[in-house]
C-alpha cells in the first residue's frame, strides 16, 4: 500500500510493477486529482504558459486501486485508518508492506487569509489573482518566492519580496553566495526588502515584527515546508522533521518505508540526517525503497539536487546547505558575468557542493564529481577556460 499520490507515490507504484510485484496494490491520495508535478506550479502554470502538470498515470494498466480524495488519518500496527471526502472516518486498510509518500506542507505564518503555493488548486487561484498592476507581497526570498516573483513580474504585477535574512535563499546558500542573487530582483523590477521579519500575514497586508505593515492586493507566503507527518503521531514510527529512515529508506520496521519530501533519511555520505524536499529525491528514492521492500539490500545516498528557474535564469544546486570547513572556488565573476558557478571544496579538495547559474555543463560535471567523491585541482577549477570534467 502506498500513502500519498504525488510524484514519490506514483514512482513507488510504477517501481513495484516494474520490479515484478504482482500482488494487490492500493494508492491513497488526499487530493481529488491524480498525481501531478509540482515544479511547473510556480513556473509554467503560474505564468500562464500551461494549465496542467498531470503525470502519466493509468491505474488500470498499473493494476492499482487508486483512491483519490482519501486521507490516511492514522497508522495502527499494520492497518491504515482513512477518511474520504467529507467523512470523519472511512474504511481501515490493512497492508503487508507500506510506503509513506505524503510529502510536505507549507509552513504557515500567524494570521488568516494569505496565500500559499503547494497544490494545483493553489497555483490556479494565485494565477487568477495576479492581475496586471496588482500589488503583490511575497514573504520569503527562497526558491519559491523568487519563482513567484518572476511569474508575477511577467504578468505585470507590482512585486515586493520581504525576507528576514540578509540575502536570498539563506536556508541553502551562505551570504557570500546568496548576495549575488539579490540584484536579480531589482533588474526584474521587483523590490526586495531584506532584514524584514514578518510577524503576521493577512489577505491584504503583512505585519512586520516592528509593528509596521505593508498593504497588498495579494499576499503569498513561501517560507519553507514541513513534512506531512501529523497523521503518524502515535504510530510508533520515529518522527523528527520527517519520518526517520535509514539509508535503506526503511522506517524502523521492515514493512514500512518512506520516500520523497516526507522522509528524513540517514546519509552515510554526510554522516547526517538529510531531508528530501526536492523533486529529484521523489523521482529516484522510490526505486530503492521498492527494491528493499521486495527483499533487496540497496542504499539511497545521492548528493541532494535542486533547480530553480528565476528571473530568466536556470539555477542548479547540488549539495547540503550547511557545509562547515569548506572553501569556495568561483568560475566566473557573479558581479560582471551573467553565467557563473561556484564550488564548495572540502579540506581534501573534494567537491562538497556546486551552484551553477546558466552553466549546465559546469553543473552536470560538478555534480558527477561530487557524487564520485573524487578530488579536483582547485587551480584548474578556478579557470573557467578549463572544463570542469578535466579538473
Ligand atoms: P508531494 O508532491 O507533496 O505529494 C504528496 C501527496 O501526498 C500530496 O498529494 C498530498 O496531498 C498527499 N498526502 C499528504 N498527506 C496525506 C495523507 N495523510 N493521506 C493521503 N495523502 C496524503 N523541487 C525541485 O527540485 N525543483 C523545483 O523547481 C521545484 N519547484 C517546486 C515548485 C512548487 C510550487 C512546489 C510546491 C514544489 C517544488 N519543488 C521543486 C519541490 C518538489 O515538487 C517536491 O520535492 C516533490 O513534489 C515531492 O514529492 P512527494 O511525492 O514527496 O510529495
Amino acid at each position: 500500500m502506498v500513502v500519498g499520490a504525488g510524484l514519490a507515490g506514483l514512482r513507488t507504484v510504477v517501481g513495484l510493477r516494474e520490479q515484478g510485484y504482482a500482488g494487490e496494490l492500493t494508492l491513497v491520495g488526499a487530493e481529488s486529482r491524480g498525481p501531478y508535478d509540482r515544479p511547473p506550479l510556480s513556473k509554467a502554470i503560474l505564468s500562464g504558459k500551461s494549465d496542467d502538470s498531470a503525470l502519466p498515470f493509468d491505474p488500470e494498466k498499473l493494476r492499482v486501486d487508486f483512491r483519490p480524495g482519501v486521507r490516511a488519518t492514522r497508522l495502527r500496527g499494520d492497518v491504515v485508518e482513512t477518511a474520504g471526502p467529507g467523512e470523519a472516518s472511512g474504511p481501515d486498510l490493512d497492508f503487508d508492506g507500506l510506503v509513506l509518500a505524503t510529502g510536505a506542507e507549507p509552513v504557515v505564518l500567524p494570521g488568516e487569509g494569505a496565500r500559499y503555493l503547494r497544490t494545483h488548486d493553489d497555483a490556479h487561484a494565485l494565477r487568477a489573482a495576479l492581475r496586471p498592476g496588482a500589488a503583490v507581497v511575497i514573504v520569503g526570498a527562497g526558491w519559491i518566492g523568487a519563482e513567484v516573483a518572476t511569474a508575477a513580474r511577467t504578468l505585470g504585477c507590482r512585486v515586493t519580496v520581504v525576507e528576514q535574512a540578509p540575502t536570498p535563499v539563506a536556508h541553502a546558500l551562505p551570504p557570500q553566495v546568496g548576495r549575488h542573487l539579490a540584484p536579480w530582483y531589482a533588474e526584474a523590477g521587483a523590490d526586495l526588502l531584506l532584514h524584514h521579519r514578518v510577524a503576521a500575514v493577512g489577505p491584504n497586508a503583512v505585519e512586520f515584527a516592528d509593528g509596521t505593515t505593508l498593504r497588498a492586493d495579494v499576499v503569498l507566503v513561501g517560507v519553507g515546508v514541513r513534512p506531512a507527518t501529523g497523521w503518524l503521531a502515535g504510530s510508533g514510527l520515529e518522527l523528527d522533521r520527517g519520518v526517520v529512515v535509514g539509508a535503506d529508506l526503511a522506517a524502523g520496521r521492515p514493512d514500512v518505508y518512506a520516500v520523497g519530501d516526507v522522509a528524513a533519511r540517514w546519509s552515510p555520505r554526510y554522516g547526517a540526517r538529510v531531508r528530501g524536499e526536492h523533486w529529484d529525491d521523489a523521482l529516484r528514492a522510490p526505486a530503492v525503497a521498492v527494491a528493499n521492500l521486495l527483499g533487496g539490500a540497496q542504499a539511497y545516498d545521492p548528493v541532494p539536487y535542486v533547480w530553480s528557474e528565476q528571473f530568466g535564469r536556470m539555477v542548479q544546486y547540488a549539495g547540503l546547505p550547511d557545509l562547515p570547513g569548506t572553501r569556495l572556488v568561483w568560475r566566473g565573476d557573479p558581479a560582471t558575468d551573467d553565467r557563473w558557478s561556484v564550488f564548495w571544496l572540502d579540506q581534501d579538495a573534494r567537491v562538497a557542493a556546486v551552484l551553477a547559474v546558466d552553466q549546465p555543463r559546469d553543473f552536470v560535471a560538478g555534480r558527477r564529481i561530487a557524487e564520485s567523491g573524487a578530488a579536483v585541482d582547485p587551480a584548474l577549477l578556478a579557470d573557467p577556460a578549463v572544463s570542469v570534467k578535466s579538473c
